[in-house]
């Protein structure tokens, strides 16, 4: 008998995890992918140990996670007096045998990418769900570039923004879900080089908290930190994960982040100052949809399209890992 074959839609985190996992069960995963060509985008992510469990399963040679194990947590105001310290990451690997590290988003993509590959997984992108049709045995996924296929089962591993979701809700519940909300907050971020003052902490998360204002960085290698700022915004541009590189938008979006950063650490303005690269992007969310409605008999949502996550609880990707 030949395996069954699962659809999975979507190669952000979940997508091609579960794919190589499935894969080592015996199963035939195909991965579908909106993106003409998986790239360079987005800033990057806390792994946290329930996560970078799920990694060291399928990445064994995980280089950003010897790098940067977070040793510490720092809590501030704008003016770099302390809150609170806790030295608590450092004992994660004798607590939970895994680290906590930073990564940049992009890096962990196509480290992923490289292990579905590896794995002789394929990867079609450019393969944007539009319909799901569900058969007694089977299930059809149609795509909006004319394509359609059928396999087992279908797994929507989509993002917050997922069509397999607003088609999963329709069909099951008869829910017409519209698009996330926008949360009126927006986050500006970017990757700067590890400024002196902050190389001389340990490896800790740091969070400045202003008024109205909340920024946080992390290290993601020796030398780099990354760091977001979260601001009030009446509109919140929809995240295409896009850098910023351009004079003229880069000084713009500084000039933003200046204004808002009045009164904040010396440190804080240098990240700002010195990066190559800003994004910046509203923060939307979903109700939540209780687990009995994450599925129906050949479909199943995992990650953010099941469960989407404010990114200032750190656990999105880790949830979707
Ligand atoms: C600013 C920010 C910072 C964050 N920081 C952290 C952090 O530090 N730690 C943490 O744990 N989490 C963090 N998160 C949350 C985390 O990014 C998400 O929870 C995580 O990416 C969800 O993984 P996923 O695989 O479910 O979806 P995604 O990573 O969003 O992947 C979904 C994929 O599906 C593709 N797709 C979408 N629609 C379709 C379609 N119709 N057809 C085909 N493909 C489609 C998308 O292009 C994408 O590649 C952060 C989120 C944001 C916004």
């Amino acid at each position: 008998m030949s395996s069954p074959t699962v659809l999975i839609i979507g190669c952000g985190i979940a997508g091609p995890v579960l794919a190589i996992l499935l894969k080592r069960k015996g199963y035939n995963p195909i991965v579908f992918e909106k993106v003409q060509a998986l790239g360079d985008a987005g800033a990057s992510l806390m792994i946290q140990p329930n996560g970078m469990k799920i990694l060291n399963l399928i990445i064994p040679n995980r280089p950003f996670q010897t790098i940067t194990p977070l040793q510490s947590l720092w809590h501030g105001t704008a003016s770099g007096e302390t809150l609170g310290h806790s030295t608590l990451p450092s004992s994660y690997v004798d607590r939970y045998t895994q680290p906590a590290s930073g990564i940049k988003r992009s890096v962990l993509n196509l480290h992923l990418k490289t292990t579905l590959q590896e794995h002789g997984i394929p990867l079609y992108e450019g393969y944007q769900l539009e319909n799901i049709h569900e058969h007694a045995h089977q299930v059809t996924a149609y795509f909006t570039n004319g394509e359609s296929i059928t396999g087992s089962f279908l797994i929507g591993c989509d993002g917050i923004k997922s069509s397999a979701r607003k088609l999963l809700l329709s069909q099951k519940v008869g829910i017409a879900e519209g698009p996330p909300t926008f949360t009126g907050l927006v986050q500006v971020a970017g990757i700067s080089k590890t400024p002196q003052s902050m190389a001389k902490r340990d490896i800790s998360l740091s969070n400045w908290y202003g008024e109205g204002v909340h920024v946080v960085a992390y290290p993601i290698s020796a030398e780099d930190i990354s760091w977001a700022v979260t601001i009030p915004d009446t509109e919140g541009e929809d995240s295409t994960w896009r850098a910023a590189t351009a004079r003229t938008e880069l000084d713009s979006l500084r000039g933003k982040l200046r204004e808002s950063l009045s009164g904040f650490e010396d440190c804080v303005l240098e990240m700002v100052n010195t990066a190559d690269r800003i994004i910046s992007y509203g923060l939307f969310d979903r109700r939540e949809v209780p687990a009995e409605q994450w599925f129906s008999d050949r479909v199943v949502l995992v990650g953010d399209a099941a469960h989407p996550t404010s990114p200032h609880l750190g656990q999105g990707a880790n949830q979707a890992l």
